[in-house]
């Protein structure tokens, strides 16, 4: 039988939204163009550009009829540099003197300045600043004052507004969560944005922090409001607990900007490969992050160096791929979603095959009927050929556990609440769909069916796997039904 579907990637896209593609028209070719999740940065932009950004989202999110998840990213204690008069980047050339100054005022290629006043006071001589994820450098000669050091540049090139500062090997005393974070925290929670991302986490308390100070908000209804957490890892103190930062957390990003800075760059493509595998293991969403088609940000055409790494991320099995400065300041927002879609398309047409290990032995013993019927449902979609296992998921919990057992059929996941819809957008392989419950199993199946065709995601007679997890509904927990979609009388052929 011809599958049905239309051509979809299982490994899902995150695009950041900036002022290159803050417009309905280039959010809704980001879309389309592959895009299942839209990340507003809030290091940029003011929280009026990013409320505006997020109904513009839900509105062509409707458009398009189709679930968006959003991702606001908070900043952490990310030190950066100041503006710039008439905010136009500068070119600093190397061997340039210039000097680094702790001031709120606008730079220019004579006075960089950063807001930090503790990051000037504590940088020793001969310490060498490393800007812009590491792509400029400027090494200290002399202290003018408490606020003041002289420098020369050793790495020159553009320098563009509020760039990252890092200082390897300088102890900095360093908040987790800023005044700036829980402003931003408690936007985002009031919005419902649909994850948290978490910057430079360090260990689990990071993460205990934050849930902790949003559910102390009493913005929460209930504990299930408090929005999933994704830790990015940009620390090395990170990798040392990365096994409680993962299970304390919705997902990862290797945020591979800082990484790469705060460990040698060399070290990034093994860390990457253990972080994918690590999630893999522990069932937790991985997403890989950072100039994954930088040249395409002044270019239409990727480096062949960005194409190899893209395959390959998707290769190592990562869920989610994601562009940052590419979509959001670039020039080329739509062209970039498009090649990386491609490029996912084509990996996985060749790989998905070998990435799908349903019967692996999983590293979780857990007693959890769900979890095994997780297990049973990929091994039987794959021996059944089935075309599609259809999850009904009321909390996403077991669209996840599925999708990470990748089982190279198309999953869809059924749920009643957009909330829960909006939280799958991440997560591999799953298309979220919206149904009405009813009262018994039969019911939830027939309104699934019913959507499922109407959309013609499925034709009638295509063969289906249905899995139910810990839903509410009762009849409809923890059992699995292979049958015809669309057909009067189902062959139930196995339930447990
Ligand atoms: P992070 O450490 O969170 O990745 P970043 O500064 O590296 O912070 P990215 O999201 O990686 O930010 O984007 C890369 C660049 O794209 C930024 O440094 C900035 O110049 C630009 N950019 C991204 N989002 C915005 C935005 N909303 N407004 C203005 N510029 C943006
Ligand atoms: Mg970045
Ligand atoms: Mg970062």
């Amino acid at each position: 039988m011809m599958a049905s579907f239309k051509p979809q990637n299982r490994a899902k896209i995150i695009a950041t939204l900036g002022p290159a593609s803050a417009t309905d028209d280039i959010l809704a070719s980001l879309i389309k163009a592959g895009a299942s999740v839209i990340r507003l940065n809030m290091s940029h932009g003011t929280q009026e550009i990013h409320y505006e950004n997020i109904q513009r989202i839900r509105r062509v999110s409707r458009q398009l009829d189709q679930s968006i998840g959003i991702l606001a990213d908070l900043q952490g204690p990310k030190l950066r540099t100041g503006l710039l008069v008439d905010n136009k980047p500068v070119d600093l050339l190397r061997d340039a003197e210039l000097i680094l100054k702790a001031s709120l005022e606008a730079g220019t290629a004579e006075v960089v300045t950063t807001p930090s006043i503790e990051l000037i006071e504590a940088i020793g001589l001969d310490t060498v600043i490393l800007l812009d994820d590491g792509r400029l450098r400027f090494k200290v000669i002399e202290r003018l004052s408490p606020t003041e050091l002289r420098c020369q540049v050793v790495q020159g090139g553009k320098l563009s507004e509020r760039k990252g500062i890092n200082v390897p090997n300088t102890p900095l005393s360093f908040q987790a969560l800023t005044e700036k974070d829980k402003a931003d925290a408690l936007f985002a929670v009031k919005n419902e944005v649909d994850y948290l991302a978490l910057s430079f986490v360090r260990h689990v308390d990071d993460i205990i922090q934050l849930q902790d100070f949003i559910r102390e908000s009493g913005l929460l209804a209930k504990e299930e409001e408090l929005p999933p957490i994704i830790s990015k890892i940009e620390k090395p103190e990170a990798l040392e607990h990365i096994d409680a930062i993962i299970n304390a957390s919705f997902g990862i990003m290797v945020a591979r900007g800082d990484l790469g800075v705060e460990l040698p760059p060399q070290k990034v493509p093994t860390v990457q490969k253990q972080l994918i595998r690590r999630c893999r293991e522990l069932e937790k969403p991985v997403i890989v992050a950072t100039q994954m088609l930088e040249s395409m940000m002044t270019s239409a055409h990727p480096s062949r160096a960005e194409v190899s790494d893209i395959a390959n991320a998707v290769f190592d099995g990562t869920d989610v791929l994601m562009l940052s400065g590419e979509s959001a300041a670039g020039e080329n927002p739509v062209a970039s979603v498009q090649m990386m879609s491609q490029i996912i398309s084509e990996a996985e047409d060749h790989y998905t095959a070998l990435q799908s290990r349903p019967h692996e032995k999983s590293t979780l013993q857990s007693p959890h009927f769900h979890h095994t019927i997780a297990h049973a449902a990929s091994y039987a979609a794959i021996k059944a050929n089935v075309e599609a296992l259809v999850v009904l998921s009321s909390s996403g919990q077991m669209a996840q556990r599925i999708s990470k057992l990748k089982p190279h059929r198309r999953i869809i996941a059924l749920t009643e609440d957009d909330k829960t819809c909006r939280r799958m957008t991440l997560l591999w392989g799953v298309l979220p769909l919206k149904i009405k419950y009813g009262e018994t199993t039969e019911e939830i199946i027939n309104n699934g069916e019913e959507v499922i065709l109407k959309r013609k995601l499925l034709t009638s007679g295509d063969s289906i796997l249905f899995c139910a997890g810990n839903t509410p509904i009762i009849g409809a927990t923890n059992m699995l039904k292979l049958f015809k979609i669309g057909e009067a009388i189902r062959s139930a052929i196995g339930i447990l």
